[in-house]
């Protein structure tokens, strides 16, 4: 059942996503070559504490660390550690909050110093992409339209749409129905009503649209080495335009 959240509830998740959006701030100015991404964890759940918020990935299914950092061909869920960005990465960070028992979910990813152009082009895509879908999440629309959108303006720019890994409602839980595939016909799904709320999330690669998963069992990587970006808000569906709620 998708859920739809009433005022109160709103209000909650607008919180979580102004810390998770604070806490991109924060990052945004340390991520630079010679940094840790285990630096740029701790950076992030220092940040969410002082905000009263409480970093929602650790301990989420297990996971050992508050943000996802994934770099390079690293498509999702990379595990924070002792590696150093370098000029030239391009590096995921995926940042969940909760406050008063609402939950926030946001992914941005950044060119680490001077990146190739190709290379701009594939996070600048994958971000408008973001924004293609947001731009169908609109009351009356349905859920597969944002799906259709995302997938269409990602190939007609030369790029692949992954598909084992989707977006999510989201709310009292980081994960709640329905599944955002980014990926497939329009006009399917549920019809989208003010009050419900979503984590859009397109993962686009340079190359193949095939992952896998390396034997951390976390660090999800395309089949070919090749690059990989991921862009993630949490939007509420509104009578008008969506309401991005992980923004400032
Ligand atoms: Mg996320
Ligand atoms: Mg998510």
């Amino acid at each position: 059942m998708i859920t739809k959240k009433s005022t109160r509830e709103l209000n909650y998740m607008r919180d979580a996503g102004r810390v998770v959006a604070g806490t991109f701030a924060e990052l945004e100015v340390a991520i630079k070559p010679g940094v840790t991404t285990k630096e740029l964890d701790t950076i992030a759940e220092d940040f969410i504490v002082r905000q009263g918020a409480r970093p929602a990935f650790k301990g989420l299914y297990g996971f050992p660390a508050s943000i996802c950092a994934s770099l390079n061909e690293e498509v999702v869920h990379g595990t924070p550690g002792l590696r150093r960005l370098q000029s030239g990465d391009i590096i995921g960070i995926d940042i969940g909050a909760e406050i008063n028992g609402y939950f926030g979910d946001s992914a941005v990813t950044f060119p680490v110093g001077t990146i190739q152009d190709k290379d701009l082009e594939l996070i600048r895509v994958t971000e408008e992409a973001l924004f293609t879908g947001i731009d169908q999440a609109v009351a009356g629309n349905r859920l597969t339209d944002i799906s259709h959108h995302i997938q269409k303006y990602v190939e007609e720019h030369g790029f692949s749409i992954v598909r084992d890994y989707v977006g999510h409602g989201i709310g009292s839980k980081m994960h709640e129905e329905p599944q955002v595939p980014n990926f497939g016909p329009p006009g399917r799904g549920a019809r989208l009503e003010p009050g419900m709320t979503l984590a859009i999330e397109p993962m686009v690669n340079m190359g193949t649209n095939e992952v896998m998963t390396l034997p951390d069992n976390w660090t999800v990587v395309t089949r070919d080495g090749k690059l990989s970006a991921h862009f993630e808000h949490t939007i509420a569906i509104t009578r008008g335009k969506a309401e991005v709620l992980t923004r400032l």
